[in-house]
């Protein structure tokens, strides 16, 4: 449903979806929320802000060309910056009295507003907008320290499942060995299923009408519930299956929570039984000395052997490639291998591969690794040309994965 009206003489427009709700001022700023009032995203000329609902804000915005129009710019061009907590509450103000500005002309001059003509539909919009104008940064502060009670730091999550209701059966990722990484702190833990019932009410209730605009799939974390054996692993499922209110969206998760306690076609059917849809596979490089001098655990021959029993099962896939690790004297086996191994997984319409640009983190341990063994970083033309390179590599039987860049540092719940 669409809504118009003025503020101050300029023309705004109101949305209202299942999922979301936004305003619109003459299609200069735009704020949407979440069917539960909360702020989802701002909108400014070529300035984005995301919050998350841990209560951060990503501000993402393009250097040149600022406030002057929509000028769209490469994936590279753009720059990011998570808000303190100082800089992101006016953000989150302006956002509130956006919709209580709306509200005030709503009920001051209705006539010069439109789409009433559905008095049930004017009448939600204007309920939920009330919502979107109480959450301002103090409410939204309280919100977040909801959120943290409920949930351990959600680390990462593939960028299609951005919007998925996560549920954190594990804690931590059991491997913590990968010398670029620095997403998971918590010593790895399987939750009990009475903690994990718990998790899963204390989420249901926390998001409310809010999950809505997540009620795609649930992502089941952490990182890597690798030493779950599959009794136990059903277990949690089937809690998750009889707590998250019907239906229940298709579940995602990475795939580490399937290895390690080897899984068989049995186990991947009976995973997939009970609402599994796609797994997400960290493959990094199908190069095995690369995975090796970046000690990430397993082989590509392993990944492969994994994609290939989910597959057989009918189960989607969506693969990590990371672009730049190894530097220059990994990077020519790095694509050959790479491409090798993508194209023995048997991948098709459904699937997903990312290509995701190594970001040192400070306080990893692989810049330094790096350093020590005169590995050359790839500058961006060289990273540029090497995904170019990998693609030109990648062959399939039927229709293709879908291909998308991925950048870790754009992540936010
Ligand atoms: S990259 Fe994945 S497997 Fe490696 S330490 Fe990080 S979360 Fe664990």
């Amino acid at each position: 449903m669409l809504f118009r009206g003025l503020l101050n003489g300029v023309p705004v427009t109101g949305s209202l979806k299942g999922t979301s709700l936004s305003l619109a001022e003459d299609e200069r700023f735009v704020v949407s929320w979440d069917l539960g009032g909360r702020l989802y995203s701002v909108w400014r000329f070529n300035h984005t802000w995301r919050r998350g609902l841990n209560g951060e804000v990503l501000y993402k915005w393009y250097d040149a060309g600022e406030g002057h129009g929509r000028v769209s710019r490469g994936y590279d061009d753009r720059r990011r910056q998570t808000l303190t907590r100082e800089q992101a509450a006016p953000v989150v103000d302006e956002a509130a009295r956006f919709a209580a500005r709306a509200l005030a002309s709503m009920r001051e001059a209705p006539g010069s507003w439109t789409g009433q003509g559905n008095p049930d539909a004017w009448r939600v919009f204007r309920q939920r907008l009330e919502a979107c104008a109480r959450f301002d940064s103090v409410a939204a502060d309280a919100d977040a320290a909801r959120f943290a009670g409920l949930y351990r730091p959600v680390g990462i999550l593939p960028p299609d499942q951005y919007l998925s209701v996560v549920l954190q059966a594990t804690e931590g990722c059991s491997f913590g060995s990968c010398t670029f990484c620095d997403l998971y702190h918590d010593r790895y833990r399987v939750k009990t299923t009475r903690e994990f019932a718990a998790h899963v009410s204390g989420v249901v209730e926390y998001l409310g009408e809010s999950i809505a605009l997540r009620r795609r799939s649930i992502f089941l974390g952490a990182a890597n519930a690798r030493a779950v054996p599959m009794p136990r692993l059903i277990e949690l499922l089937e809690t998750l299956r009889a707590t998250v209110p019907p239906p229940v969206p298709p579940l995602r998760a990475f795939v580490d929570a399937f290895t390690g306690v080897r899984k068989n076609a049995a186990d991947y059917r009976a995973l997939r039984d009970l609402g599994l849809g796609r797994v997400y596979i960290g493959l990094e490089s199908g190069h095995d000395p690369l995975l090796a001098f970046v000690r990430k655990p397993g082989t590509a021959g392993e990944a492969i052997e994994t994609v290939r029993a989910m597959k057989a099962v009918g189960l989607q896939v969506g693969v990590i490639v990371m672009i730049g690790l190894g530097g220059e004297a990994f990077s020519a086996a790095h694509v050959e291998d790479t491409a090798a191994a993508i194209n023995a997984m048997g991948l098709g319409e459904g699937d997903l591969v990312y290509f995701s640009d190594l970001v040192e983190v400070p306080g990893t341990a692989y810049p330094a690794i790096a350093r020590d063994a005169s590995v050359r970083p790839l500058d961006l033309s060289e990273r540029h040309a090497q995904l170019s390179a990998l693609r030109s590599r990648l062959s399939f039987a039927g229709r293709p994965p879908q291909f998308a860049r991925y950048d870790i540092r754009e992540f936010v719940y």
